[in-house]
């Protein structure tokens, strides 16, 4: 049995951005003390933590100090390098493992675990050479998406091949570097669920949520998903046992496609809490980051009942192209809940918060909250 880590203790987050801080504002309720650190300063985690380290993740003596100065190390940022996690594990423990953590940083890794343990994953080939495209585009056929193997996130590194005499102008233009040929799947729709599991041993599941993306990124989440209870079962069967192959400690969002033939398929894990599952803070007894939180400190899970149907809608750079989006607003609209992250540049495309409507059914919910967003 592994001993509780007590409120009054301290929280080591790797990474600094908006999951960090929300994870953190869940730590710091329950009278949890939270260090970060990342090569950034004055950061979102930074600003809401009680200490801001400033250090590249390769700045291994950064790290054990770092590690050294906490009770447990958890990261909201996967692409943290191995040696960084290694010898802050050597201080403290790391929760998800140095383990999860190795699989989930490279999507070739990811998607050849899922299928070896049996999980299911969109059909993909891994691709390392010009050989091995030409052998993925014969065996996955087209239209097919190419996306890098590693440091991919939001479609960064993704393209569509919709011809087969496309595919090595694709892949040298994303550097031809590697990278994994998947399937275009024609779904039904974009679903994710977020699943914790504590260091006692305990598994949580939330419900699925419905997604929407634009850009690749997403764009609109919506809880409960419009979908057929059995489908439900389906995944959360499929995220508990992945949580426990896993030998998870933390939470994990596994996104998922519906096929049109009602057929779920992973198309990617994150082991940390996800922007699908933001809603969780308004609409659930318990929010995802809380059972983060829970999950690394051996405590008792908390309950994940929904208060409320929720949507949530992203709130992108974009929205600052011609002035300061207008809050007030916003904030007008009854069952609105407006949330920040302390990013200083609006870039394009970039995630700056994000808006929470609570109503009486999914509908309303993200009609709701598309209202407040246009309001901006
Ligand atoms: P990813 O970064 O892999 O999560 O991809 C971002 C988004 O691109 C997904 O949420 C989908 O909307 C779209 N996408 C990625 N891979 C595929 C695929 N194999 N088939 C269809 N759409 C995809």
């Amino acid at each position: 049995m592994k001993a509780p880590i007590l409120p009054g203790a301290t929280i080591g987050v790797l990474g600094s951005g908006q999951l960090g801080r929300m994870f953190a504002m869940a730590a710091r309720r329950m009278g949890y003390r939270v260090h970060t650190l990342s090569p950034d300063d004055d950061t979102p985690t930074g600003q809401v933590a009680d200490v801001e380290v400033t250090a590249p993740y390769e700045d291994l003596d950064a790290i054990r100090a770092f590690a050294a100065a906490v009770d447990v190390v958890t990261f909201e940022f996967e692409n943290v390098p191995a040696g960084a996690v290694e010898v802050a594990a050597q201080h403290a423990p790391v929760r998800p493992s140095g383990h999860v953590l190795h699989i989930t940083q490279q999507r070739a890794r990811e998607k050849g675990y899922l299928a070896d343990e049996g999980f299911p994953v969109t059909p993909f080939a891994h691709v390392r050479t010009a050989d091995d495209l030409r052998v993925a585009i014969a065996t996955i056929g087209t239209p097919a998406v190419l996306k890098t193997a590693s440091f991919g996130y939001d479609g960064k590194g993704q393209r569509r091949v919709d011809r087969a005499a496309d595919a090595e102008a694709a892949w040298t233009a994303m550097g031809g570097v590697e990278s994994v040929l998947e399937r275009f799947i024609a779904f039904d729709r974009e679903v994710s669920m977020i699943v914790a599991r504590g260091a006692t041993g305990w598994i949580t599941t939330y419900g699925l949520i419905e997604n929407t993306h634009e850009r690749h990124i997403l764009d609109t989440s919506v809880y409960p998903a419009r979908v057929e209870e059995h489908v439900e079962r389906r995944a959360a069967g499929i995220v508990r046992a992945l949580a426990e192959r896993l030998d998870l400690v933390g939470a994990l969002c596994v996104e998922f496609f519906l096929t049109v033939d009602g057929e779920l398929l992973i198309n990617e894990l994150a082991p940390r809490p996800h922007n699908s599952g933001h809603l969780t803070i308004d609409a659930c007894v318990c929010s995802q980051f809380e059972q983060q939180l829970r999950a690394i400190c051996a405590l008792p899970p908390g309950s994940t009942e929904l208060l409320r149907p929720a949507a949530m809608v992203n709130l992108l750079g974009d929205l600052w192209a011609a002035r300061e989006p207008d809050w007030a607003a916003a904030c007008l609209l009854p069952g609105v809940k407006l949330h920040l992250y302390g990013k200083a540049q609006p870039r394009p495309g970039r995630k700056m918060g994000h808006i929470t409507a609570l109503a009486g059914s999914t509908d309303a919910a993200l009609e709701l909250a598309r209202r407040a967003r246009a309001a901006l």
